[in-house]
């Protein structure tokens, strides 16, 4: 289906063609002809980013009469960065109609907002304290209203707008059509649907309370006093991440920006402490990518309207599903995939589960990426990079000389030289870093102890954990297909067992995250299996640590 195939003024298709836009949204399809076809409510339950906007913007702009001097639409919206946004929106579908758009919300003078209020303009977009106010003042006049939207209902629940949209419903004509767009469907909002909406139909892109399909959600377990450390281990395994750390105050919010910011990250804070020019300037940053990770509270978070994040982390899990769902949406968004990592300690973990059924997903647990991985991943990263460069040509002219200087050096030397200047000081802070997983398992450990002495099941939910018992490394290799066979020249007789391979391949590589599978011990020789993509890594590993002195690894060959 194309645009021009909806029935839309050519004023309206020749705007949307300008942006660039013909094909529908999903959730455009849906509503669109409803609204131009049929007289009832809507119920849309659509994340942003679907393409809300237009869906109830353009055939509000297709019906309302725009030589009437009257407010034929009112859109509430929880922020002032919503409104704004909308308002800019709609603005540009109206380009080619003479219709007056505004936007009033709190946080800004109110004087300039009533001088424009004065205009009557026809559609009107507001948060609904500031809209309540002007209601009181007299000075918005919704007698006429043939539109009533409420667009992302649920975030103006969670920001205690209840009343204020029981308010409003009521002081506006019956006659009016009501369009809720929303999320979620937490029951208050099924409530208004029943209470103020004539038989509405819901039109739903995704199923309900579902997050983003293209969302992989995990967890990492963590101690309570690591967490800070864990966030960090995390930033620095995924060196391109554009993300939001996700806190539950402001003081956290605060102190965690601060610490990453004093660390070296590229972060700020954003939260309701700010002011209102300091939140947009903060905004403004992330969104031009000046800020590569944003520590926000989800009340603050809100007025954000960036799409395309590539992780989410909950430094902790909120109080309700509804604001998990939320956060989690921000990353995942159309054709892209996204990550969202939870903190939590064992006795948090319990509250995985009810988030699980209700957005629909399971968690996997993500083990803490080790100071080798960080520094492995890190290096790819830059040798990525490196790649990718295409070098200023400034650097010319001082070729010549730099050829010359580097001329008796070969280039695994060069290389490894200018690896050692950019990562120095990165491998000597992981050199000796701890083992964040075998902390949080000490922990767990001498919980369940506790435990069992006590001879009481202790509230928490770290009892469900099984996996840590075995090797999680042995557990992974699932397909003998996917393994080479090695042989290392340690035995029986060395004392040498399973547990004491897997520390020796931990110490050499730096690396947890190697797969190896079946392990067998003669007196003199282990042999054991190895995923194949990582065989070159290993062997690599042994030839080069200091570690693996006295060691001899190879493959086996022929008959296993
Ligand atoms: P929304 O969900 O309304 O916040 O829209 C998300 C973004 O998608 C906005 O930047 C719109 O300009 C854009 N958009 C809306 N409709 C379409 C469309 N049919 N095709 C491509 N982009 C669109």
């Amino acid at each position: 289906m194309k645009f021009n195939e909806l029935g839309l003024k050519q004023e309206i298709l020749t705007a949307i063609a300008e942006m660039g836009f013909e094909t529908p949204s999903e959730i455009q399809a849906e509503v669109i002809p409803y609204l131009l076809n049929e007289t009832g409510d809507v119920v849309g339950l659509a994340q942003t980013g679907t393409g809300k906007t237009a869906a109830f913007g353009l055939p509000i702009l297709q019906t309302i009469d725009p030589n009437a001097k009257t407010t034929q639409a009112l859109i509430l919206s929880p922020t002032r960065e919503l409104c704004v946004q909308i308002a800019g929106e709609v603005s540009k579908y109206a380009k080619n109609l003479p219709m007056h758009i505004v936007a009033v919300y709190g946080g800004e003078d109110i004087r300039k907002q009533l001088k424009e209020i004065d205009t009557t303009p026809q559609i009107l977009v507001a948060t609904p304290g500031r809209l309540i106010d002007l209601m009181e003042r007299k000075k918005v006049h919704l007698e006429n209203l043939n539109y009533l939207v409420l667009d992302e209902a649920d975030e103006m629940l969670n920001m205690g707008f209840l009343d204020d949209i029981n308010t409003i419903l009521e002081k506006t004509p019956d006659t009016r059509r009501t369009l809720l767009f929303s999320a979620t469907m937490p029951a208050e909002i099924s409530k208004i649907a029943m209470n103020y909406m004539k038989e509405p139909v819901e039109i739903s892109v995704g199923k309900k309370n579902e997050a983003a399909k293209n969302v992989e959600h995990y967890f990492v377990l963590t101690k309570q006093s690591t967490r800070y450390e864990v966030l960090k281990r995390l930033l620095d395994y995924y060196p391109d991440i554009y993300g939001i750390v996700f806190c539950r105050t402001r003081q956290e919010t605060k102190d965690v920006a601060e610490k990453l910011m004093v660390d070296g990250y590229n972060a700020d804070a954003l939260h309701g402490d700010l002011s209102q020019a300091q939140r947009d300037s903060v905004m403004n940053k992330f969104r031009l990518r000046a800020l590569q990770i944003l520590v926000a509270t989800d009340v603050a978070a809100r007025g954000l309207d960036v799409n395309d994040l590539t992780h989410v982390i909950h430094y902790n899990l909120p109080d309700d599903r509804e604001t998990y769902t939320h956060r989690s949406g921000r990353t995942g968004r159309v054709n892209k995939s996204g990550i969202s990592i939870a903190l939590v300690t064992p006795r948090e973990k319990g509250a995985i589960k009810p988030i699980e059924r209700a957005i629909n997903h399971p968690f996997n647990q993500m083990e803490i990426p080790s100071g080798g991985m960080v520094c492995q991943k890190q290096l790819y990263y830059m040798v990525e990079k490196m790649q990718n460069l295409q070098p200023d040509k400034k650097i010319e002219r001082f070729m010549p000389d730099v050829i010359e200087l580097l001329k008796d050096m070969d280039r695994d030397d060069i290389i490894r030289r200018f690896i050692a200047l950019q990562f120095n000081q990165l491998l000597e802070y992981y050199h000796n870093s701890t083992d964040l997983n075998a902390s949080v398992q000490q922990e767990i450990n001498s919980n369940k102890k506790r435990s069992s002495s006590d001879g009481k099941n202790r509230r928490g939910a770290y009892i469900e954990d099984d996996g840590f018992k075995k090797s999680r490394r042995q557990m992974r290799v699932a397909d003998k297909g996917d393994t080479l066979r090695l042989k290392i020249n340690r035995g029986k007789k060395d004392g040498f067992e399973p547990k004491r391979l897997l520390g020796l391949i931990n110490d050499v590589t730096g690396d947890k995250s190697i797969n190896i599978g079946d392990i067998d011990i003669s007196p003199r020789f282990t042999f054991f299996d190895v995923d194949k993509k990582r065989v070159k890594q290993l062997l690599q590993a042994f030839a080069a640590s200091p570690r693996a002195k006295g060691y001899i690894i190879g493959e086996v060959k022929g008959n296993r």
